[in-house]
């Protein structure tokens, strides 16, 4: 590939001299960051640096759920997590998803407002919730961000939706769906647009801090910045060993099913596992808690043990008896850690984290990029 040192005066001049900002990781949080610099500071020279021909993390695989949090999801992150930690999470996405309409218009992205519902299945031990945890939850959603009565079961719609084994759901009219592709795309033209330069390809190996600029050294060379930003998510255990692990997911996308029977977003078993409608087919993801250590990984791969547990789901629960087909099937990667707040983090005053974002990265991405951008006087 093309070296650093053989490029052109022209070409060092426009994409590579005077670089104020580099953000490495062309993603939500990436693009985001160069947006809200670019607000803040107009005539600064913001470049982002990703690996990928294409953006390769997870911003362009996920589900596309525009969510702040299912019942049985928050149940269990209130039985492993400070209370307080688990709120102030809720919050930010919920913040984060108004901050990402702030930014981007819902049509541009795709997006839907066709609520989401919590299922809980006949034969589910693990999300074990009631009416009166239902009644806590709608009492911290209305102190945290004032909305009244967001979550609500609902009994009635399982029939029209034909699952089968589905004991009863939980409803919120809060959520929605966006397509993922769009949102990608339209943050790329907007970060454009506000003269970001976007480069694909690159790769950061490592960087050296020396108190004026930071040096990269990269796939193509040696290259100086003023500021470095790292938004690479679950690939930061390059840089963050112990905070952020690298956290695989898997879906698949059916065929074109006639008559599907719902339109919406739907959570199980604590999160774990999730679908939704794109037209007429379904996305499913989910089943990492089958196999937490073999799906800690960077490997864009897929498993029979997964995707086989993904697909008697659709058989045995979600449209049963129905004949479909899977056309596409991928994994993203994440990044997690000890706990679901993600890492926003100056670590001296040339270079910043703003990485981990779980599976939450729709809703939070933008209110992290912003939060980013603020960071430097
Ligand atoms: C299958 C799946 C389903 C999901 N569903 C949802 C959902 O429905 N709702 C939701 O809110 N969230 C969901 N998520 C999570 C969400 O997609 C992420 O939280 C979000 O995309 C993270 O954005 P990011 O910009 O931090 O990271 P990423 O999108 O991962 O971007 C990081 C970028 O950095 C690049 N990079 C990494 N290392 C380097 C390097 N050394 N040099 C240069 N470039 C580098 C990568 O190629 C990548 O493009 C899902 C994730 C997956 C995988």
């Amino acid at each position: 590939m093309l070296q650093l040192n053989q490029l052109s005066f022209w070409e060092r001049k426009t994409f590579f001299d005077s670089i104020d900002f580099t953000i490495i990781g062309a993603g939500i949080v990436g693009y985001s960051t160069a947006i809200h610099i670019k607000e803040k500071y107009p005539n600064a020279r913001v470049l982002i640096l990703e690996k990928g021909y294409l953006p390769s993390g997870a911003s362009s695989k996920n589900a596309g759920f525009a969510c702040f949090g299912s019942p049985t999801e928050l149940f269990d992150d209130l039985q492993n997590n400070p209370e307080e930690l688990v709120w102030q999470t809720v919050k930010m996405r919920y913040e984060g998803l108004q901050e990402l309409f702030r930014l981007l218009s819902g049509k541009d992205i795709g997006y839907e407002k066709n609520g989401s519902w919590d299922l809980i299945l006949q034969n589910d031990i693990n999300s074990n919730i009631d009416s009166r945890f239902i009644e806590y939850l709608n009492e911290k959603c209305f102190c945290e961000f004032g909305l009244k009565n967001i979550y609500q079961e609902d009994v009635l719609s399982l029939s029209k939706f034909q699952f089968k084994g589905v004991k009863t759901s939980y409803f919120n009219a809060e959520e929605g769906q966006i397509d993922t592709g769009k949102l990608i795309r339209t943050l790329h033209e907007l970060a454009i647009s506000k003269g970001v330069i976007s480069l694909f390809g690159i790769e950061l190996f490592n960087f050296t801090d020396e108190s004026k600029s930071v040096r990269l050294a990269l796939n193509v060379g040696e290259f100086q910045t003023a500021k470095l930003i790292v938004c690479t998510n679950g690939f930061a255990h390059q840089f963050l060993k112990y905070e952020v692990m690298p956290a695989r997911a898997q879906v698949l996308v059916t065929n074109e099913i006639d008559d599907l029977p719902f339109h919406g977003t739907f959570h199980l078993d604590r999160g774990y596992y999730y679908f939704r409608n794109i037209g007429n087919r379904i996305l499913l993801g989910g089943g990492r808690n089958l196999d937490f250590q073999g799906e800690t990984t960077t490997e864009l791969q897929i498993t029979p043990l997964i995707q086989n547990a993904l697909m008697k789901l659709l058989k045995d629960v979600i449209i049963p008896g129905k004949e479909f087909r899977i056309d596409y099937q991928w994994s993203g990667i994440m990044g997690v850690g000890d706990t679901k707040s993600p890492i926003i983090r100056k670590d001296s005053e040339n270079v910043a984290f703003g990485v981990r974002m779980g599976g939450m990265g729709i809703a939070i991405g933008s209110l992290v990029g912003k939060k980013l951008a603020e960071m430097w006087a």
